[in-house]
């Protein structure tokens, strides 16, 4: 989702991070993807609009905009950090073949809880689910291989 660069300010400032047009840069490319890039595809991304941008500035900005809960990280168990621009509630579907990360949205997901003996006294502020398996294409391609085979 494409966000107008006076809403880029104004989350920065609410959120008290310092707005600098490197910042700003890669806040909207990470807003306007919905592929959970990691650190290096955004450094690619913004360095064709901005290439002073250095890959030291991405990985720092990046730990700022996550410390401030402007973006997220979402761990998939697999060695690198992939980002999420999208703070809002929702969930993803995670394929362990391509490492292709996608959005699922969901109400019922949003209201999972657990009960009080369950929590053991934890608070809990909030979930995100994961479903593990294969995306489509995945799927298809293991499916020719096995044709090939017979
Ligand atoms: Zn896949
Ligand atoms: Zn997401």
């Amino acid at each position: 989702m494409k966000v107008h660069p006076q809403e880029i300010e104004a989350r920065f400032r609410r959120h008290a991070v310092r707005v600098t047009r490197q910042r700003a840069a890669i806040y909207a490319a990470l807003t306007e993807t919905t592929s959970h890039p990691t650190a290096e595809d955004l450094y690619r991304t913004v360095k064709r609009q901005q290439p002073l941008m250095s890959r030291n500035t991405v990985y720092y900005t990046l730990g700022v905009l996550r410390q401030a809960g402007l973006v997220r990280e979402v761990n998939v168990g697999h060695h690198v950090a992939r980002f999420d621009g999208n703070v809002t509630a929702h969930h993803h579907l995670i394929c362990l073949g391509c490492s292709r990360i996608m959005d699922v949205m969901d109400d019922g997901l949003n209201q999972l809880a657990l009960s009080h003996r369950q929590a053991r006294g934890f608070q809990v502020l909030g979930h995100r689910v994961e479903f593990h398996g294969y995306c489509a294409e995945c799927q298809h391609a293991q499916e020719n291989v096995m044709k090939r085979r017979e």
